[in-house]
């Protein structure tokens, strides 16, 4: 811990609906070597355990997901003693199967971004010096098993049947897909759509975090619907009608998951004892 005190042991990337009916929330301003994160990071407790939110587009919602510093997050949350994160976000549905207001808790991940900063380990130095190493995580299976079950039994527990697994395609945005677009995504049997899965998966990895996604459909994406395509006050209002049951199964999945020093997934080992080359913190 680096001499450091223990503020948090679960990382919440997510917004302000999720941590505003938290009691005792203490606003935490943490400076990182990739500039600021998103925003302060917001510490409370629930069911006794300590969590600390990011508000993944700021508080004023100002950052759209390619501006996003994701770096920063990840490496924020750690430095509170985040070792398990646990990320909501909005999704499109590819499926018609999948329509507004179903809960899919990921299984698998395709990257379809473009230039967002998706390593720690690229052999810039840092501002105190140290140079990270080249180092190639192990990314097949993206997402942390133990994370994923205590969601999805959070889910079950309040009568909201999840779909367990599937593939989330995310896209550099922040437009919507076309429609050839989006078919071509649906017909490759991928699940939903979103902008912000990626990369902050691959960087809770090369940290060593445990890293699992809650993904809400808020709407049906162009390819799989028959209107007007996606609107953006469509996703706010799906999103504004669940946020509050999603908030009941995050703060369940957060109950749920293991002390930070109990944990038997390999998230905690993703460098292999490799010498990174800096300090985490
Ligand atoms: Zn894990």
């Amino acid at each position: 811990m680096n001499g450091q005190v223990e503020q948090a042991e679960i990382g919440v990337i997510g917004g302000s609906g999720f941590y505003s009916f938290l009691d005792d929330v203490t606003e935490v301003s943490v400076e990182t070597p990739y500039g600021p994160p998103s925003d302060s990071l917001f510490l409370g407790e629930t069911a006794g355990r300590r969590v600390a939110f990011v508000p993944r587009h700021g508080r004023r919602h100002h950052l759209p997901p390619h501006r996003i510093n994701y770096r920063a997050n990840l490496w924020a949350l750690r430095s509170v003693g985040v070792r398990q994160v646990i990320a909501p976000c909005a999704v499109g549905g590819l499926q018609p199967k999948y329509g507004p207001g179903t809960l899919l808790v990921p299984d698998q991940l395709v990257d379809r971004t473009k230039g967002r900063r998706q390593t720690y380990f690229d052999g810039e130095p840092l501002p105190d010096g140290s140079v990270p190493h080249i180092i190639h995580v192990t990314f097949a299976d993206p997402y942390c098993e133990t994370g994923r079950q205590a969601s999805l039994k959070a889910a079950r527990g309040f009568g909201w049947e999840p779909v367990d697994g599937g593939t989330m395609c995310v896209v550099e945005g922040p437009r919507f897909s076309t429609r050839a677009e989006s078919r071509w995504h649906a017909e490759q049997g991928w699940a939903v759509v979103g902008m912000t899965g990626h990369p902050e998966a691959v960087l809770a990895r090369e940290l060593e975090l445990c890293y699992s996604s809650l993904a809400l459909v808020t709407d049906l994406d162009a390819g799989a619907e028959t209107g007007e395509g996606v609107s953006h006050e469509e996703v706010l209002r799906v999103f504004g009608e669940n946020v509050g049951r999603l908030r009941q199964v995050l703060f369940d999945a957060v109950a749920k998951l293991p002390a930070n020093a109990e944990r038997t997934c390999g998230c905690g080992r993703a460098l292999g004892g490799q010498d990174p080359g800096i300090a985490l913190p």
